[in-house]
């Protein structure tokens, strides 16, 4: 798939499957620090219009529109791969989240030793880019973007726990 110069240039294949995070029903307390001494996997996915592999990461994949809080064009906000620039569709996130991997960025602990799994707001399927930007206005910026989602340890127990 080539990267054209504008995203209406660009496919997003269709796919039936869907991806689902909940939020997590373990503590938090705790969960970091085990996180820290797991495999620290983040998840990847292809860009639709460059096809590189990369993650949603604040603020690098946010084109932030508008000024303050009361801002209207603050809904115009968009998610953007930060390896293209270009536009990713919050609706299409379903489509191209769906072939996306879990990939370790711990490569001194073994899988076996301890998983642990890192997500964050970017990724939500519900919080818009909009939302995400006026909660940045409203002075909650990094912390409400970033608020992330750990699962460490107990995770590697659950095959069944797989982000589609
Ligand atoms: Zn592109
Ligand atoms: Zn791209």
């Amino acid at each position: 798939m080539r990267c054209g110069s504008r995203w209406s240039g660009c496919r997003v294949r269709s796919r039936s499957t869907s991806l689902a995070i909940s939020t997590p029903t373990v503590p938090k307390y705790g969960i970091h620090k085990l996180y820290l001494t797991s495999t620290q996997e983040h998840f990847y996915f292809q860009c639709p219009c460059c096809s590189r592999w990369t993650e949603l990461t604040w603020p690098d994949c946010v084109e932030i529109i508008g000024e303050s809080v009361n801002d209207p064009r603050c809904k115009e906000s968009f998610l953007k791969c930060k390896e293209c620039k270009h536009k990713l569709e919050h609706a299409d996130k379903p489509l191209f989240l769906a072939g996306g991997q879990w990939k370790a960025t711990e490569s001194n602990v073994s899988p076996e030793e301890s998983r642990g799994f890192y997500i964050n707001q970017l990724y939500s399927s519900t919080v818009t880019p909009g939302e995400l930007v006026t909660a940045y206005h409203r002075g909650l910026g990094d912390e409400a973007a970033n608020t992330e989602f750990i699962a460490a340890n107990w995770a590697c127990r659950s095959s069944a726990w797989v982000p589609r």
